[in-house]
């Protein structure tokens, strides 16, 4: 794409009114480009026509401020998002449970959510993610769910191959894991990953170092947990969603009842849920193509 990089903020706000950057022809010609693409092998069971806008809510024109690049080079690591709008953020977890009755919801109710993918959750094994306590494999089916996800409007991110304490490996040990994750989700999802999720929220300067490795643009953590019954843990006293929330939710037993709980208490509370993608390329994280 040949953008004006003047025109991006302004563009990504008129994405809401199905508008894109660019002159009409420009707009033609890059539409034509992704209906024409040739089909990627690996992204088996993709959609014919995919959905026309992706689901939640797009940033307004000057809505979100710019997240600063590191001076030192490497994906600067993000744990909210720089806006005063009441929008957040869903993303989830791991991969170790697969409620059907959850894609159902995010299908139908357009829910704007960021999943961030382990191997060994995705396919059952190794050991259980400690802090997906009751978590047993149910439904584990490896990957067609996850491809049901996608075509949901879900999007994919890296969270490691075995869900391992970032700090406590080597630079080089670091790498596989990010690298061999955004591998198999390119092979199994058909999108290549462009944030990383440490799992537990560790890292170090060794974690940036092999995430820029491996193509990705940015860490991103969170300001807030959703418990079972969709209560939420919050990083701050006054027990308040902020905007520019990010929450975290896992693959758990019974995800489907527990988030819809979760998104109408969001609702009720005034706030949407935004698109991250959208959010994160006008705060200047820009994802590099897929
Ligand atoms: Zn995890």
């Amino acid at each position: 794409m040949s953008h004006n990089r003047g025109k991006i903020g302004v563009c990504l706000a008129m994405a809401t009114a199905l508008v894109s950057c660019g002159t009409p022809a420009e707009n033609t010609r890059e539409q034509g480009t992704r209906s024409t693409k040739a089909p990627d092998p690996a992204a088996a069971e993709q959609p014919a026509s995919p959905p026309p806008t992706p689901p939640g809510a797009l940033p307004r024109t000057g809505e979100v401020a710019r997240i600063p690049k590191p001076a030192d080079g490497l994906p600067p690591v993000i744990s909210k998002i720089p806006t005063k709008r009441k929008v957040v953020f869903l993303t989830i977890d791991d991969g170790w449970e697969q409620d059907p009755h959850f894609v159902d919801f995010v299908r139908t109710e357009r829910i704007p959510i960021a999943v961030f993918l382990t191997r060994d959750a995705a396919e059952a094994r190794g050991a259980l993610d400690p802090t997906v306590t009751g978590g047993s494999y149910i439904g584990a089916g490896k990957y067609p769910y996850f491809r049901k996800l996608r075509d949901a409007g879900a999007t994919f991110e890296n969270h490691t191959l075995t869900h391992p304490n970032m700090r406590l490996l080597g630079y080089e040990a670091q790498r596989r894991e990010i690298c061999g994750a955004s591998a198999v989700i390119a092979k199994q999802i058909g999108v290549r990953p462009w944030l990383f999720r440490p799992p537990f929220g560790n890292l170090n300067t060794a974690t940036r170092r092999a995430a820029k490795e491996c193509g990705i643009d940015a860490v991103l953590l969170w300001t807030a947990t959703v418990q079972r019954e969709g209560k939420i843990a919050y990083q701050v006293p006054d027990k308040r969603l902020y905007p520019g929330d990010v929450i975290l939710l896992h693959f758990r037993p019974n995800l489907a009842e527990d988030f819809r709980r979760l998104v109408r208490k969001i609702e009720r509370r005034g706030f949407e849920l935004g698109n991250l993608d959208a959010y994160l390329k006008a705060a200047g994280v820009r994802p590099r193509a897929r």
